[in-house]
């Protein structure tokens, strides 16, 4: 049944970030079990960065999986205009219990980037609304927001955003905030402020980036300064969300409070596509009107599918639960003791850490690229050992699901210092 689907793909898939022509040959994955994933020949591969950063307890988990079967017996879809379900019901209520007091409702989507279109929109209608003309956004050097035409506009230039350059609207971009640059930041944001819709960041870690990592307590002073401006703040937790950085949400590290927070990835466990753009009554209220035109003009077929809902539901009792964050703790300290063995090696150039999530960067002559050779010689590296680890150039990530064993993870470590030697 499996022994041909690499032929039957290549005759008629096209894959995301793939140039097709030159792309080594893909592997048929034909089930999947905690931490492991399965291929046509039975090889099993760890999966080490969690599917693209969704995984959070493991592939096919019964729980999830007997929650959405039920759930699917129930109610699998219903339009969400005019109509509600206890799952998205309960699902806002148990996220903004979680979620700093100023989150107070819940805009359901489908993916990442129409979590961040939605937070934009808001934004830039917030203003709107009360007669202002505000176009423009800031955002973070090496930022990564999604791929739809405003995600992609708020993300940094790159070789992905190419082709579209002219196209995407006005970003200020700053960089991320140190001890130093701060008296700058201020000044860049002083002089577009009456234009500036609003700021848009990803919190502690540039996942796409390559995992680049600032301190909770220069963006806390970051935000300080915004909030004194009045400046909306949108906060893109759709990686770091659901336990990656060691707690619970990114927002967890600030002192500030964000007037608009945007999940997805984790936030089904990484079972179903979903997105979610939470925000401030503050926000909401400037939509709140007799007046049509300030309505929201934003919908999507699958606006909190019912088995999506259920499985973020799910997701998260899991996620609560104490041997999860007790996973989430061995994780930490077993990245930790691995990192600070790393620190001395000469072929490492950088090692950094936030919670579950390690990255390596690779000393190398060249400029660090994500089309550095560095991709093309380790990725298929550690399939043939048995690892998924997908460097983003010359950087290697870890980014495993929270149920991954600690033998795996020294094996996945082991298997590391090898390749440094090759
Ligand atoms: C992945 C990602 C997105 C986009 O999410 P998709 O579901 O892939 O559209 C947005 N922001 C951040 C920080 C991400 O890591």
């Amino acid at each position: 049944m499996y022994n041909d689907l690499k032929e039957r793909d290549k005759a008629v898939n096209w894959h995301p970030y793939t140039q097709m022509k030159t792309a080594s040959d893909i592997i048929p994955i034909v089930r999947g079990k905690g931490a492991y994933l399965f291929d046509d020949k039975g090889n099993r591969y760890i999966d080490a960065v969690s599917s693209w950063w969704v995984t959070l307890h493991g592939h096919a988990h019964p729980y999830i999986a007997e929650k959405v079967s039920e759930q699917l017996h129930v109610l699998e879809q219903v339009i969400f205009a005019g109509f509600t379900h206890e799952p998205a019901v309960q699902l806002s209520e148990n996220l903004l219990k979680l979620l700093p007091e100023n989150q107070n409702k819940v805009f359901y989507t489908d993916n990442g980037s129409t979590a961040v279109e939605v937070a934009l929109k808001m934004c830039i209608q917030y203003a709107h609304n009360k007669g202002l003309k505000k176009t423009k956004i800031l955002a973070f050097n090496n930022s990564y927001h999604g791929d739809t035409f405003g995600a992609m506009s708020v993300s940094s230039r790159s070789i992905w955003t190419q082709p579209f350059g002219e196209m995407l609207f006005e970003v200020i971009f700053i960089d991320v905030p140190t001890k130093e640059n701060l008296p700058e930041i201020n000044e860049i944001i002083d002089e577009h402020l009456d234009q500036l819709a609003c700021f848009i960041y990803e919190p502690l870690v540039q996942g796409a980036a390559g995992m680049l990592m600032h301190e909770p307590e220069d963006l806390s002073a970051l935000m300080k300064y915004c909030r004194s401006k009045n400046l909306l703040m949108i906060q893109d937790e759709i990686f770091v969300g659901f336990g990656r950085t060691g707690k619970l949400f990114a927002t967890d590290y600030l002192i500030e409070q964000p007037d608009i927070m945007c999940f997805s990835k984790g936030l089904t466990g990484g079972t179903f596509p979903l997105g979610i753009t939470t925000c401030s009554n503050v926000i909401f209220d400037s939509f709140y009107s007799d007046d049509a035109y300030k309505t929201l003009f934003h919908g999507h077929s699958f606006t909190a599918n019912p088995l999506a809902c259920t499985a973020a539901l799910a997701s998260m009792e899991l996620l609560l639960k104490e041997e999860t964050q007790e996973d989430i703790q061995r994780i930490y300290n077993e990245h930790k003791k691995f990192a600070k063995e790393l620190a001395l090696h000469p072929n490492i150039k950088n090692v950094r850490q936030r919670g579950t999530i390690l990255a390596l960067e690779l000393e190398i002559t060249q400029e660090t690229s994500y089309f550095n050779k560095q991709h093309e010689r380790l990725y298929p590296y550690f399939l043939s050992q048995g690892i998924i680890l997908r460097p983003l150039g010359n950087i290697l990530y870890l980014v495993p699901p929270y149920c991954i064993s600690t033998a795996d993870l020294r094996y996945i470590y082991q298997t590391i210092l090898k390749a440094l030697e090759l």
